[in-house]
């Protein structure tokens, strides 16, 4: 099928997108989204001189396309990277995930490391299930991920933590934390953590303007090695109903999803953060781990006490 022109060269295009309405050859697409990511990291000041960025990769096309754009970007923008992996299950899944994870560094020549919960805390989702927690699986394994997240950033001296979250997730996340009236994950949900200031390492999520779609796209035009099946825990909720709606409102009106995520970030973010000031919450120092916690334990210590409790 021919999709018409690149508009940069004028070539003939090999991705065309919707919403926002463009069309390039492979070349120019790829250009556009790495462009796309350093102005994301430059608009919300992720980054600066001399960071050590810490990228959490997971195998997946999103995790995997954010390692490829700042290994390059991290030369033009003078930061060092490091990878991220947690091998957050010995099911077949997760270890082709993590192998993947891996061939990506190696082909980079970039540093990583890879932590296996399960040998240094006793806890993983293999333990998680066993155990029959009532929290929601993902919620728990969530705190897993946070916590290691944080733990290694500290222990590699990592100034910053990237995700691979892109915007499609964080719609979702705004309309869940909506509904629920959640205010302080509302405040969460933005491109760049307000959490410096209470021990932990600031997150980063270099790929809040991009949506699922066009990190699709930039994987295949790229030909990165990913995992393409969804971890098999998944479960499909209400935000992903809400994110469909939401796409096929993009599809009729161009454009309204970005819209709507930089007017949350320009207008209503700033007015909940200055009027619900969580980041003056005091925290303590948890009794068993010492890092950073809201009460005595911390809650990934309260998970590892459950698991270990449902094995006694
Ligand atoms: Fe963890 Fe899988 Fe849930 Fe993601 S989908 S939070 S990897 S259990
Ligand atoms: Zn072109
Ligand atoms: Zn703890």
């Amino acid at each position: 099928m021919l999709l018409g022109k690149c508009i940069k060269c004028g070539r003939e295009a090999e991705i065309r997108l919707r919403s926002p309405l463009v069309k390039f050859c492979r070349e120019h697409y790829i250009e556009y989204v790495e462009r796309k990511v350093r102005r994301v990291l430059e608009k919300y000041h992720m980054v600066k001189k001399n960071d050590l960025v810490l990228i959490c990769v997971s195998g997946g096309k999103d995790s995997t396309s954010l390692l490829h754009i700042m290994h390059k970007l991290s030369r033009d923008m003078k930061f060092s990277i490091m990878g991220l992996t947690i091998m957050l299950s010995h099911e077949e899944f997760f270890k082709k995930a993590v192998n993947t994870a891996i061939e990506n560094y190696r082909e980079l020549g970039v540093d990583y490391v890879l932590v296996d919960p399960l040998k240094e805390y006793d806890i993983n989702l293999d333990r998680l299930i066993e155990a029959r927690i009532r929290r929601p699986l993902c919620s728990a394994c969530g705190i897993i991920k946070r916590y290691i997240m944080n733990s290694v950033a500290i222990e590699v001296k990592a100034t910053k933590v990237a995700t691979g979250h892109n915007l499609d997730d964080l719609m979702k996340f705004l309309f869940v934390n909506f509904v629920s009236g959640d205010i302080e994950q509302l405040i969460r949900t933005a491109p760049i953590s307000i959490t410096e200031r209470r021990g932990f390492v600031t997150k980063i999520k270099p790929l809040a303007e991009c949506s699922e779609r066009e990190m699709i796209e930039y994987a295949k035009a790229k030909g990165l090695k990913f995992i393409r099946a969804a971890c098999p825990y998944k479960k499909l909720g209400m935000g992903d109903d809400a994110l469909e709606f939401l796409n096929s409102l993009d599809e009729r009106y161009p454009g309204l999803k970005i819209n709507m995520f930089r007017i949350y970030m320009s207008k209503i973010h700033p007015a909940l953060r200055s009027f619900y000031r969580i980041e003056e919450v005091s925290l303590r120092r948890c009794k068993i781990c010492n890092m950073p916690s809201l009460g005595e334990i911390c809650s990934f210590c309260k998970l590892r006490i459950l698991v270990r409790e449902s094995r006694a």
